[in-house]
């Protein structure tokens, strides 16, 4: 014990001497990303002493201090420039490179940036739009946008796809102003100018045109991008704001302008954007409506099909489909893929790569993956119930249900309602999904492995899971995915990575399971080379409740007999990606 105390003591010494002796300027900063700490190099480059600027105690440090809080707040993609107001009055351009950290240690830290000083000092007119950026959120202003649209415009001329322009105000901005005050209003426009950036890719530009006016400019391979993006922004801008004590709930209209389809140069661009916008407005803002017709009529087949897909759930037009999973060995089924399907009076039977991703984009996914999840665990029970021998339902989670805050709970709270023991349970979870935030994937994945849930890897092999973070996921299951197994007895190189997965399961001790098997040389392969468990067409194909039930009663299951040896398979055979 004292031992640490004593490492962190001479750790904290020495960060203290090190911030202290550099010659560049650093700001430390909170998890709120507010300055908690400035060194020497950032009071020679500023004159501020540190107490000035954190304590506001003079009226320089106090704009110093503003400058700082805009600056960490609007760096998001690590980069900020403007300028700093300084101890004696003048203005000092000044760029600043802003990194997340580890906030644990010592300094207590969240984010650390660098301020270089990029000019000498200055008295400025105004502290408007310097350099190109809007002073308050950080934004690039009118000027650089509209260079940005007509760059994007001429980019395209030259290689093809199309530009769009979102032209986006806040509705009754006012209001918030009258009724909170001005510094209120302030802080919910560099809020929703960070939220705009992280709506955005890095290549798109948003800007603050002036006042509530935001616009967005990408460049997009397909029309409907433009769609996804809208609705993102809608629905983003529509959160709850905190602003100091109060809970501010505002709303967005959007026009949008296309090039080349609604205007040849940037100008006209801008122009239609605006009509579009003013079109939004009066009918009756809260939405966004495309400049031409064609392009309205797109986005609202899109949203009929979101909320067909919520009276879907309210109808209860989904159901579950089983696909057994095998041992090769003696054809014994093993466990189950749960797969949703959706019911349509009219239409029929709708595949989920249909409606998934629709219903991943709009959020309803987390309804609908609580649905699967619930129907999949109450079947299961019920059949141990009858006496069946117990068997492993799968079901698939999605990327906006397993990053969900209550993820883990909702899985809790269905196995507790449902009465399935844990350990007849799995999630199938791929790739992407746990990359993108590992740590907390891992802490997800700790969580439902300590339940005794099964965890599975999805579609193993398309990712771009790096093998070292593969031992720190709590796994059981790794899945090869079909794309393989398709040609392991034509394509040698599958063949060999369909064995090296079969071989990395082994040295780590996880489950392998083969999907997509399709004929009787995929099983042949499969066993030979040590892959017990398989799963595919060559069995049977995902079967609705009461056929499944029927299959396992049996136990067994013989190959489908209606299949040919090989079948001929289309380009597009293998089922899409769904989930990620
Ligand atoms: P997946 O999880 O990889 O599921 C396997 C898919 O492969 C299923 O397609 C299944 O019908 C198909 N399949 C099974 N055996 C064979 C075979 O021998 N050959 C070929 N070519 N395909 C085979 P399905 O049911 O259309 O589902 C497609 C994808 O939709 C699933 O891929 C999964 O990503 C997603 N999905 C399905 N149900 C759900 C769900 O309840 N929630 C979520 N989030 N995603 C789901
Ligand atoms: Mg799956
Ligand atoms: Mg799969």
């Amino acid at each position: 014990m004292t031992e640490i105390k004593h490492t962190m003591g001479a750790e904290k010494a020495i960060l203290d001497t090190l911030l202290d002796t550099i010659r560049d300027a650093v700001v430390l900063a909170d998890a709120d990303r507010r300055p908690n700490r400035l060194n020497k190099a950032f009071e020679n480059v500023t004159g501020h002493s540190y107490r000035d600027v954190l304590n506001r105690a003079t009226d320089h440090g106090s704009i110093a201090h503003d400058l700082l809080i805009r600056a960490l707040a609007a760096s998001e993609g690590g980069r900020w420039r403007g300028y700093m107001r300084c101890a004696d009055g003048t203005d000092r351009h000044v760029d600043i490179t802003v990194s997340p950290v580890d906030g644990t240690g010592y300094p207590p830290a969240h984010f650390v940036g660098l301020v270089r000083p990029t000019g000498g000092h200055e008295t400025l007119d105004s502290r408007e739009e310097v350099f190109g950026h809007d002073l308050l959120t950080g934004l690039p202003n009118r000027d650089i946008f509209y260079d940005r649209v007509n760059q994007a415009v001429l980019q395209t001329n030259r290689g093809g796809g199309s530009v769009a322009l979102l032209m986006m105000g806040l509705d009754h901005f006012t209001l918030v102003n009258d009724a909170l005050g001005h510094a209120a209003g302030d802080q919910l426009l560099i809020e929703v100018a960070r939220r705009l950036r992280n709506c955005s890719r890095e290549t798109d530009t948003v800007a603050r045109l002036d006042g509530d006016k935001f616009a967005l400019v990408m460049a997009i391979g397909d029309v409907d991008d433009s769609v996804i993006v809208a609705e993102k922004v809608l629905s983003v801008i529509g959160e709850p704001f905190h602003i100091g004590d109060h809970e501010v709930v505002v709303t967005f209209s959007i026009g949008i302008a296309l090039h080349p389809q609604d205007a040849p140069t940037g100008p006209q661009l801008i122009k239609q954007a605006e009509n579009a916008l003013h079109y939004a407005k009066v009918s009756g803002r809260n939405q966004y409506r495309y400049f031409s017709k064609d392009m309205n009529q797109k986005a609202k087949a899109r949203l009929d099909i979101e909320s067909r897909i919520r009276k879907a759930l309210a109808n209860e037009e989904f159901t579950v489909f089983y696909q057994p999973k095998v041992r090769a060995d003696d054809n014994v089924i093993t466990g189950a893929e749960a797969l949703v399907r959706w019911i349509d009076p009219e239409r029929g039977v709708i595949s989920p790569l249909e409606f998934i991703p629709v219903a991943e984009e709009n959020g309803l996914i987390e309804q609908l993956g609580a649905w699967v999840l619930t129907r999949a665990c109450q079947e299961n029970k019920a059949w141990q119930d009858q006496g069946i021998e117990p068997m492993r339902v799968s079901v698939n989670v999605s990327a906006r249900q397993f990053r969900g805050p209550h993820f883990v709970e909702t899985v809790e709270a269905i196995l507790r309602d449902t009465g399935l023991a844990p350990r007849w349970l799995e999630l199938e979870i791929t790739e992407s999904v746990l990359m993108q935030d590992v740590e907390a994937a891992i802490a997800k994945m700790t969580a439902l492995r300590a339940m005794g849930i099964g965890l599975s890897i999805d579609d193993f092999g398309t990712g771009y899971s790096s093998l070292s973070y593969l031992c720190r996921f709590p796994i059981t299951t790794l899945k090869i995915d079909r794309a393989f197994i398709a040609d392991v007895d034509t394509n040698p190189k599958m063949a060999e990575v369909a064995r090296a997965i079969i071989g990395l399961s082994k040295g780590l001790d996880l489950e392998v399971v083969a999907e997509g098997c399709e004929v009787a040389e995929h099983v042949a392969f499969l066993k030979e080379h040590g892959c017990q468990t398989v799963q595919g067409f060559y069995y049977s194909k995902p079967l609705p409740a009461t056929e499944f039930e029927r299959m396992l009663r049996a136990k067994v299951v013989q190959h489908e007999p209606a299949r040919p040896a090989r079948p001929v398979r289309s380009a597009g055979s293998t089922a899409g990606k769904v989930r990620a």
